[in-house]
């Protein structure tokens, strides 16, 4: 059954990641975010794209969020407590905790700043977040109806994570956003071979391969250093939580190496909340800050000091961060307001910004800006981008395809364009399908590829030689070989032959490896021979032994071989004398034997003369006691295949009535 793709949000676009993912009739949402660039319905994903009547608890079984930005998570409280969504929500400790925070300050900024109307409540968000079930790194959960999660660490920012679901054979990994360099407080996302069907990744940065990230710290702090000595005022709109950190960590550093007494302000709350989780949380930061955390704490800045709208005010330079990174609202939005007039000053916009929102219009160079209805702005001041941001370039992105191995990739959470030129790249160097499906539009993966198995070397090895041992006899009854060279080198040594030519003497040699199939715990299955299942099992192996018993009637066994064996060059002349031996046991064996060897010229057909039986490749024909009526066909379950053709070949032509 395929797996069932629908982009809610961030299909061919960044904001609102909400994709509806359909695994063996089980339906899990993956995200549930905002759109910053909107302050319409466009804010929320479209769920009118799964259901009309919008009984939701009816068609989703779970919801899983990446990590706590807004634009992955900040449509959550709508879906549940306005929708209606009643189901389990899973997410890690950290993004429950910073969630929590986010929600509240984007819902005081939407309804109390701008009075924006059909938003969720400060209680909404409470209730949400009572629903939301915490599932630890590395940790595979049954969250029932067959579902399995599995959670990975993503980098990107404090709790992030990529997920693993599975239903049955069929699974998916949803990466959310994620970074593949560590940065100074988080380490790389990290995933193990899973081979999922669909990876289905994010690809903000799909064109983009960055330069060292040294060198990008080192023009960092150039700009910011340049900026302060001229007496400009630098701006850093950042994300609440990810960057900041990093970024602070870094100036932080240079001040103390520097001997700088230019004041650095971040913009209270958020941030100093921020760092309390990130020392709560220290288990999901790199293994730096863990250890220095012991001695020192990495989160206490001597430079660094809280900001007041106050500060903004006065003359001389001084450095900023300020949330939120896209200079939609708040404190960022602000200053930028007051700021950017003065050429002297600078904005350095480390992340990226969705389209429609200041943050995109700054960096598209636009001078003349209207902030909203009363306020217009003009931009002198230097506009700076470094890309800082904590996701993956194209390089991270096809690094993590490499690590993970999947059958297919789906993009979501890029630029439409950006996707096409990934798009051929991992098709052209990886070989793999590759889709990125737009909002609203349904994507159905294939799932049913084969089944990768271990074989034995004692299975190969006698599924060789039985190979070897039938194009021997193939090319002996070809008459390939001269008289003098009855051995042909093949039987002693099949590696010498080269496998094409086996394969022209005769398919056979494509004959398919049948054995035992044991399962192997978080491995491939194990394909064996019997003899190696009883060895493992400390038994010796027993062999059973069937036989049917046939009535044949030698009127029709002649008219048989008239028909058929008459003009064979090799019967005609003694079918005559063949046919008087009849009255015989060996007489009869010896007309059977000619025509099962005219019927099937691949089989070896051999007769025993002194043990008074008929060999066709280990299946053994004999007459029953003394009558000149019956046969007895006995074989060994290893031979079933060639028994089933013996008797088909004897119900349909001979006419023996069993
Ligand atoms: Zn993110």
């Amino acid at each position: 059954m395929p797996i069932k793709l629908v982009p809610l949000g961030a299909g061919q676009d960044v904001g609102r990641s909400c994709i509806i993912a359909t695994i063996n009739n089980r339906n899990v949402m993956l995200d549930c975010g905002t759109h910053m660039g909107y302050q319409d319905e466009r804010r929320f994903p479209d769920f009118s794209y799964i259901t009309k009547d919008g009984d939701m608890n009816k068609l989703i079984d779970a919801v899983i969020i990446s990590h706590f930005h807004l634009d992955h998570c900040g449509a959550l409280p709508y879906f549940t407590e306005i929708i209606g969504y009643n189901g389990p929500i899973y997410m890690t400790a950290p993004t429950k905790a910073v969630a929590a925070i986010l929600l509240e300050d984007m819902r005081k900024v939407a309804v109390e700043r701008k009075g924006e109307l059909g938003f969720f409540s400060s209680e909404d968000i409470i209730n949400c977040m009572k629903k939301v079930i915490t599932i630890d790194l590395h940790q595979t959960i049954d969250i029932g109806k067959g579902i399995n999660v599995k959670c990975y660490y993503a980098g990107h920012v404090l709790g992030a994570a990529m997920f693993q679901v599975a239903v049955g054979a069929a699974s998916l990994v949803y990466t959310g956003d994620f970074n593949m360099t560590p940065d100074r407080h988080l380490g790389a996302a990290w995933i193990d071979k899973c081979k999922p069907d669909v990876l289905i990744t994010e690809s903000t940065y799909a064109t983009h391969i960055r330069d060292s990230k040294r060198s990008r710290e080192r023009d960092f702090l150039n700009k910011v250093h340049e900026c302060v000595a001229k007496g400009g005022k630098v701006l850093i709109p950042v994300f609440a939580l990810g960057r900041a950190q990093e970024l602070c960590i870094l100036v932080e550093s240079y001040w103390e190496r520097m001997g700088l007494k230019v004041p650095v302000y971040f913009s209270a709350g958020l941030t100093e909340r921020a760092n309390e989780y990130y020392k709560l949380f220290i288990g999901w930061t790199n293994q730096k800050i863990k250890e220095t955390f012991v001695d020192k704490n990495m989160f206490d800045m001597v430079h660094i000091q809280s900001f007041d709208m106050d500060f903004a005010d006065e003359p001389g330079p001084q450095v900023l961060f300020a949330s939120p990174g896209m200079l939609h609202a708040g404190t960022s939005l602000e200053v930028f307001k007051k700021w950017c007039g003065d050429p002297k000053n600078m904005i350095i916009m480390p992340g990226y910004c969705v389209a429609g929102t200041v943050g995109a219009r700054v960096l598209a160079g636009e001078k003349h800006i209207q902030i909203d209805k009363n306020t217009r702005v003009e931009v002198n001041m230097s506009v700076e981008n470094l890309s800082f941001s904590a996701h993956a370039d194209a390089k991270g992105i096809l690094q993590l395809i490499r690590m993970c191995e999947p059958r297919n990739v789906v993009l979501v959470h890029g630029d439409k364009h950006k996707m096409e030129s990934l798009k051929k790249r991992v098709f052209q160097e990886l070989h793999l399908p590759c889709f990125d499906p737009p909002n609203g539009g349904v994507l159905n993966v294939d799932t049913e590829g084969p089944i990768p198995v271990q074989i034995s070397r004692d299975l190969t090895r006698t599924v060789m030689e039985n190979a070897a041992e039938k194009v021997t006899q193939k090319m002996k009854k070809d008459h390939l070989f001269s008289e003098k060279d009855k051995q042909p080198s093949l039987n002693h040594n099949i590696t010498h032959l080269p496998l094409d030519d086996l394969a022209e003497l005769n398919p056979i040699c494509c004959a398919p490896f049948s054995g035992i199939l044991i399962p192997n715990d978080g491995d491939f299955p194990h394909l064996v021979s019997n003899n190696e299942v009883y060895s493992r099992l400390g038994k010796a192996m027993k062999s059973v032994e069937f036989s049917v018993r046939h009535h044949i009637n030698l009127n029709k066994l002649c008219k048989y071989a008239d028909i058929h064996l008459s003009n064979t060059k090799q019967y005609c002349t003694s079918l005559l004398t063949m046919k008087q031996n009849l009255n015989t046991q060996s007489g009869i064996l010896k007309l059977m034997a000619a025509i099962l060897q005219s019927r099937r010229l691949e089989w070896n057909v051999e007769f025993k003369e002194e043990e008074g039986y008929l060999d066709i490749e280990g299946i053994e024909i004999k007459m029953d006691g003394d009558t000149l009526n019956d046969i007895v066909i006995k074989w060994e379950d290893t031979f079933t295949s060639t028994a089933d053709d013996l008797q088909n070949i004897l119900d349909s032509i001979l006419q023996i009535k069993s």
